[in-house]
């Protein structure tokens, strides 16, 4: 299959990247557990180390089986170039790294998964590089964060934990009048329910740990380029736009227009830091591409339905999902995910901490699990977990709220999920 955006979503989630296998004809991708390629000959092998040719060196740069899944990811997202990364938070070092320096700055949402939060509040400053939260719903306040040393706006298009709805365009529009680029998180809402690169967005990235494999069984992540950010624009990012020399002196943007920044990810990035996808995990969550559309639509329809319930339930104070009308964010859904606010959220329970430590160990089929996106339902108390290591000023932007619970709501009878919240409330609330 070649020419990808002439297809539907649901035949493109199993076709894209996905030719039979040239040497056996093998239907399904086959998992090329190799770590080396054997070079035709010499002349193969420096054509290749000079980026003259393209081809297979060595898996901690490239591998069949990962290039299938990243050439998935990028037609779903309607990218230019992508690479996959051994988790979510290397895909994001990974998508910072040729745009940062020392002393640069990266604007970012209040609104975003915790392990970011603390990634960019205190381990990126070990490599110089700052952060500025900002609340992304107040566009002069992210406008007037953006100085000269700023080298990328980052949010998450459906934020962590709260479910709530970034205005992609809206921040695109004030990124690119800065001259940055905006990457954005889109690990909660998949290629499926937001496409961010068609709102603006220069970069997406992913925890494919979440619903893009769909059942809790491998790390990875991805970083997808649109291809649209013109590097040599200025002189802010002198590793694509001026002579790289970690790569005997290439200039990327001149050499590799609009796949730029996924080769200097591939050559610099992946083999540098060495954040690599290995080939089975690709596998797992090349299977679970193949039925992403399905499942996030009963995601979707399932999340509809207990957050509905829970918000006319006495036991429950309030219930964040975007999908139900009296949501702030309701009114973005159209705009930035038509096909549904997903399935994750929180609410709080009458009663505060001890009631939601108490819910938490009450449930039969929810999972007291950290994690999102899994095909069975899962529950955390996020203040106390995920959003452990913020400040309560930063739980509170973040929607972390000690009195509230994350659900990520799975493909479960909808009936079920709603009887375990109701005996597990009663518990939690007697
Ligand atoms: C889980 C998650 C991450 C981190 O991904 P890992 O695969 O766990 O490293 C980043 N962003 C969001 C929104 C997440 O849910």
């Amino acid at each position: 299959m070649t020419d990808g955006p002439t297809y539907g979503f649901d035949t493109l989630q199993i076709h894209a990247g996905a030719n039979p296998d040239p040497a056996t004809g093998a239907r399904q991708v086959p998992i090329y557990q190799t770590t080396a390629y054997v070079f035709r000959d010499a002349d193969h092998a420096a054509a290749l180390f000079n980026l003259a040719e393209v081809g297979y060196i060595y898996s901690r740069l490239t591998n069949p089986t990962v290039a299938a899944l990243a050439e998935r990811l990028t037609i779903l997202e309607g990218g230019a170039g992508g690479i996959c990364c051994s988790s979510g938070h290397a895909a994001q070092i990974m998508a910072l790294f040729p745009l940062m320096g020392p002393g640069k700055n990266v604007v970012a949402s209040t609104r975003l998964y915790g392990g970011t939060v603390t990634q960019l509040s205190q381990t990126i400053k070990r490599f110089g590089w700052g952060v500025k939260f900002v609340d992304f719903d107040d566009l002069d306040a992210l406008a007037a964060a953006i100085d000269d040393d700023t080298r990328a706006v980052f949010c998450e298009s459906i934020a962590n934990p709260g479910g709530y709805i970034t205005d992609i365009r809206a921040v695109a529009d004030v990124s690119d009048a800065a001259g940055v680029p905006l990457i954005v998180d889109n690990t909660s809402a998949t290629p499926y329910l937001c496409n961010p690169i068609s709102l603006g967005a220069t970069l997406v990235v992913h925890s494919t740990t979440k619903y893009l494999t769909g059942n809790g069984t491998v790390t990875g992540g991805a970083v997808i380029d649109s291809g649209k950010f013109d590097w040599m624009a200025s002189d802010k990012f002198p590793s694509l736009s001026q002579p790289e020399p970690a790569y005997h002196g290439l200039v990327f943007g001149e050499a590799l227009g609009p796949m730029a920044y996924t080769f200097h990810s591939i050559a610099i990035g992946l083999r540098d830091l060495g954040m690599t996808m290995n080939p089975q995990g690709a596998h797992y969550t090349l299977m679970g591409v193949e039925t992403l559309s399905l499942r996030m639509q009963k995601h979707v329809e399932n999340a509809k339905i207990v957050a509905t319930w829970l918000e006319n339930d006495p036991r429950v104070d309030y219930v964040t999902y975007a999908g139900l009308p009296s949501s702030p964010y309701y009114d973005r859904i159209e705009k930035v995910c038509p096909k549904g606010a997903g399935a994750l959220f929180t609410f709080a329970v009458k009663g505060g901490y001890d009631a939601c430590m108490k819910l938490v160990d009450s449930l039969e089929i929810f999972s007291h699990v950290a994690n999102l996106g899994d095909a069975r339902s899962l529950i955390i108390h996020s203040a106390s977990t995920t959003h452990r290591q913020l400040t309560p000023e930063q739980q509170k932007a973040a929607g972390a709220d000690p009195e509230v619970v994350r659900l990520s709501i799975g493909i479960e009878d909808p009936n079920d999920l709603i009887a375990d919240l109701d005996q597990a409330l009663a518990k939690a609330t007697a």
